[in-house]
């Protein structure tokens, strides 16, 4: 028998180990998530996000991790009220080798009407796991958990280390969270040689990376006079209508033309779009206890403010010389068209190579595990790969995990038990992959 085959059959040995493991350990990854899902990690304001952290703390130290809690001073929303908190745990292995880290988002989207279930009650029942945030994330972050637990008491020998984090603000753009820990140099390559964000994709889905966002707010300017005498004032809500009346006629057509070659899913998010997510012109809207009339004032100012997601193939300058050359165009055409553009932010769009370490590593572990091919996708939205790639420098990053990314703040959010065991082997095997010296 040649060295190369008995290997072989050791790997093949541990990997039917690791599996039967995380098999074992279905009960403790539902409770885990029960557990998590018990904390009301609610963002917007960010509560709980200590007791969240400490939580995390206590059970990974039990495990042999090393934990550090780090507190975002001065991001946007800290205070003494609500602090925010994020967690990284650090399990160094026996050798020299590379570091592989799970970093999932602890807060939690507004619980919002339609529930049947407890949003915070940890219900188990139906092979599922009931609450706010259970796909998206903490079922993710349990599997995670669990998956390094198997991994830790199956290989003790391994090489390298493994993290896991538990991170504050996602939800409201992550700079109290993974945008604070790159900038304090936590995600570098350096220090971190892969990164699997456990965000809802299923199971069976590697998530490559996002399209870029750029926000804008316009303003129009009119000129204010009596509502009888509309002709002795310049209405500013009439020169918005025909920034809209422009963006129909030529841009939204024009960025429905655009497709792209990353594969995002839903299909409808390969074109680039644009969303228009407030408008206010004229008095302001009255206290809902108040019972007057509005008064007859011609309006001086309308505000607009657009959600503009981008592709690859787009730079952002583009996008904004796109925007400014259609207010442009109107001014050109209108007496008396004034306007004000202030970009309000901007996430460039990122994609990890398909044939990067992290990638084709989970690609074959979930061959492993499931025996299919992964699907290849790439999100709509941003999440916190934007931080990583941008300020962390790593670019060998992917979101994995179990749970539907549709049900994500949704009412009666739930995680299936089955799918976060399969994503749990998934990512003990990756793991196995990457830090065993003979995998
Ligand atoms: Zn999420």
């Amino acid at each position: 028998m040649s060295t190369d085959t008995t290997l072989e059959i050791q790997s093949t040995d541990i990997q039917a180990k690791l599996l039967a493991r995380i098999d074992e350990k279905r009960d403790d990854l539902a409770a885990l998530t029960s557990d998590l899902l018990k904390i009301p990690t609610l963002n917007p304001p960010g509560e709980c996000y200590l007791e969240i952290c400490e939580y995390l703390e206590k059970r990974l130290l039990r495990h042999g991790f090393d934990v550090e809690t780090v507190r975002a001073y001065e991001t946007p929303g800290d205070s003494e009220k609500y602090p925010r908190w994020n967690v990284i745990a650090r399990r160094e292995g026996r050798y020299k080798g590379e570091c592989i880290h799970f970093n999932s988002h602890t807060d939690v989207v507004e619980v919002g009407r339609g529930w049947t279930k407890d949003p915070f009650g940890g219900e188990i029942s139906e092979g599922r796991v009931w609450g706010r945030g259970a796909c998206d994330m903490k079922g993710g972050l349990a599997a995670s958990i669990i998956a390094a637990e198997a991994f830790i008491e199956v290989c003790p020998d391994f090489a390298g280390a493994i993290e896991i984090s538990g991170t504050a603000d996602e939800e409201t753009g992550g700079y109290g969270g993974v945008a604070y820990l790159a900038e304090k140099g936590y995600f570098t390559p350096e220090r971190v040689q892969h990164v699997i964000i456990p965000e809802p994709l299923n199971k069976d889905r590697i998530c490559l990376g996002h399209r870029g966002v750029w926000w804008a707010e316009i303003e129009t300017f009119g000129h204010i006079a009596h509502g009888s005498m509309p002709f002795l004032g310049d209405c500013a809500v009439r020169h918005m209508g025909a920034v809209i009346a422009e963006m129909e006629e030529t841009l939204f057509p024009a960025l429905y033309a655009r497709e792209t070659a990353m594969p995002v899913v839903p299909e409808g998010a390969r074109h680039s779009t644009m969303n228009i997510n407030s408008l206010h012109g004229g008095l302001a809207e009255p206290e809902p206890d108040f019972t007057g009339f509005p008064a007859a004032v011609v309006p001086d100012s309308a505000r607009m403010v657009i959600d503009r997601r981008y592709l690859i193939e787009e730079k952002a300058d583009e996008v904004k010389a796109e925007i400014v050359g259609l207010l442009e165009r109107v001014k050109s055409r209108r007496d008396g068209f004034e306007y004000n553009m202030k970009e309000l932010w901007q996430v460039s769009p990122t994609m990890t190579e398909r044939d990067a370490p992290v990638v084709r590593t989970v690609a074959s572990a979930i061959h492993a595990v499931m025996d299919r091919e992964p699907a290849y996708v790439v999100s709509p939205g941003t999440y916190d790969q934007k931080h990583i790639d941008r300020i962390g420098r790593m670019k060998n990053c992917i979101a994995y995990g179990p749970g539907i990314l549709d049900l994500a703040h949704q009412p009666d959010e739930y995680i299936d038990i089955d799918d976060m065991v399969d994503s749990a082997k998934v990512m003990a095997l990756a793991c196995q992959k990457l830090l065993m010296k003979d995998a």
